[in-house]
């Protein structure tokens, strides 16, 4: 159908293909009952194009397309090998067509052009290549018991995976959970988030170019409340991977209950960041910087509260004032200049907004930002935005802003910072900054978080595990231990006995 692929020119001049349809079975579809999602540019908010939005019944036969991919032997028995060929292939697809992705990444979610190239698609192609690697590493163990009994374990794909995932590093987030879900043989339906809904289309193509077998993977954009609802309550999924809010992550927990599925939740934050008194104050507050500034505060692991030691507070202020003033130039994201573009939707600048009125009547000082730059005129602009004086009781503590919005507060004693840390119901990140080596171990042990930081702030990678505690969510993703999430045991007794 025409309107399923579309030649678009991007603000860069950058033309392409933009498939704007459902893809199940390595086809573009319609959605069934005629929905479309309008796709806005957060820097101007005009439209870029509407992409067609997945009912239930259009879910439904993206996941039957799935469950007959997953018992097809053309994917059921193809080497562990071949499934890793095929993931270095779509690795290298992505590599070669690295500027055309960064560019839709940019038009649609507002991130830098620098970034989404250098970053983003980075992580894209090597998370692939990562779990390329592992295809044909994943196996079981033979246990010892007694001469009559020969024991093993088989490590098996889950099954058919839905994979939820957010709007803040759409095409990352995919290949975070395409990788190791598609090296251990399961088979895919993954729904982008509907304010980020282009990039991954794209990729889609690639998919469907490396070689990957009809229904392997299916991509569905759509509603949250719609397609995300009908994919996490289906009875023939047999895993549920979200990352999101904290809030979705609990409906999606009671909708995987119905037929107890598989689940790994990554969700919200609150980090904190330590800096204690025999820091390098220079390099925390250059890692606090990014830590909160970068992705436009658009991350989980944000750091969002930064604890500083007492006697070198007011030093630090100034040396992470000044980060801030000279660093985080905001403006169109396609400049090669710019550190911030604009927040990905209205609704996410408004929250942010909000948040900086909360802050405000709690009676925290605002010492930068707060507002939409003096230049911008259309464009979900924020200045990046510094409170003091903050206590661990308000609002702008404990809640994810999601934006580039950081709260400093002051301690005395390592016990205070450890407890003041932990004052959250998150357990994501957290950063510590200290020259002192015993005590660096001895408080990243204490801290209630999936991961520790020491001198400096969301420095992720992908060979090392992701996740949270806490309200931040079940599960790894990322490294071996993502293997786990996306494989189960099964075990086989082999009676060696002739007789009973
Ligand atoms: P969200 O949790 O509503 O959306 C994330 C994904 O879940 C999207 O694909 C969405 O369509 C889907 N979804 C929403 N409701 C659903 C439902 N009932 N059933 C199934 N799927 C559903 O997040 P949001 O509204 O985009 O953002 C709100 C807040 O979430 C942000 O301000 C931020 O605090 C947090 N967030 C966190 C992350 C993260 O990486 N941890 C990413 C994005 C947003």
């Amino acid at each position: 159908m025409a309107d399923l692929q579309v030649k678009l020119t991007a603000p860069n001049g950058r033309t392409y293909i933009q498939p704007t349809g459902l893809f199940i079975n390595n086809e573009w579809v319609p959605s069934s009952d005629g929905k479309k999602i309008a796709s806005i540019n957060p820097t101007n908010e005009s439209e870029i194009i509407s992409v067609h939005a997945a009912s239930q019944a259009d879910v439904d036969r993206a996941v039957t397309a799935a469950r007959q991919a997953l018992n097809n032997p053309s994917w059921r028995d193809l080497p562990a090998s071949d499934r890793g060929k095929l993931l270095y292939r779509l690795a290298d697809l992505a590599e070669e067509n690295r500027l055309t992705l960064a560019t839709i990444e940019t038009w649609d979610n507002g991130k830098p052009f620098t970034v989404a190239r250098d970053e983003d698609l980075t992580e894209v192609i090597e998370t692939l290549r990562y779990y390329a690697g592992w295809a044909d590493k994943v196996f079981g163990q033979v246990i010892d018991t007694t001469p009559d009994k020969f024991a093993y374990t088989l490590r098996e794909p889950v099954g058919v995976c839905g994979q939820i995932i957010p709007w803040n590093y759409p095409l990352s987030m995919a290949a975070w959970k395409l990788g190791p879900a598609l090296a251990c043989g399961n088979t895919v339906v993954l729904k982008p988030a509907e304010q980020t809904p282009l990039s991954i289309l794209y990729f889609a193509n690639l998919i469907a170019k490396a070689g990957f077998p009809p229904g392997v993977v299916n991509i569905v954009n759509g509603y949250g409340r719609i397609a995300g609802a009908a994919l996490a309550s289906h009875q023939d999924v047999d895993k549920i991977a979200f990352t999101g809010s904290t809030a979705t992550a609990k409906d999606i927990m009671k909708m995987a209950a119905t037929n107890l599925k598989n689940i790994t939740l990554e969700t919200g934050g609150k980090s904190p960041l330590i800096v204690f008194n025999d820091a390098d104050l220079d390099l925390a507050a250059e890692w606090a910087h990014i830590g909160i500034m970068s992705n436009q505060g658009q991350i989980c692991t944000a750091t969002s509260r930064i604890l500083v030691q007492d006697n070198v507070y007011d030093k630090f202020l100034e040396k992470f004032k000044a980060q801030v003033k000279n660093i985080s130039k905001v403006g169109d994201p396609f400049e090669e200049s710019t550190f911030q573009g604009p927040q990905v939707t209205k609704a996410q600048y408004d929250r942010i907004m909000s948040y900086v009125d909360i802050g405000k009547s709690e009676g925290a000082k605002l010492v930068l930002g707060g507002k939409k730059p003096a230049s911008s005129g259309k464009g979900f602009f924020i200045e990046p935005t510094v409170f003091t004086d903050v206590s661990s009781k308000m609002r702008i503590y404990q809640e994810e802003v999601f934006g580039p919005f950081v709260v400093l507060t002051r301690f005395s004693k390592e016990e205070d910072a450890i407890r003041m840390a932990n004052d959250t119901t998150y357990g994501l990140g957290s950063a510590l900054f200290t020259t002192d080596l015993v005590r660096a171990h001895r408080v990243a042990r204490r801290i209630e978080a999936g991961m520790v930081w020491i001198n400096s702030s969301n420095d992720s990678d992908w060979r090392i595990p992701f996740g949270g505690v806490k309200g931040s969510g079940i599960g790894r993703e990322l490294g071996e231990e993502g293997l786990k999430a996306y494989s189960q045991v099964k075990s086989v007794h082999v009676n060696m006995k002739a007789k009973l």
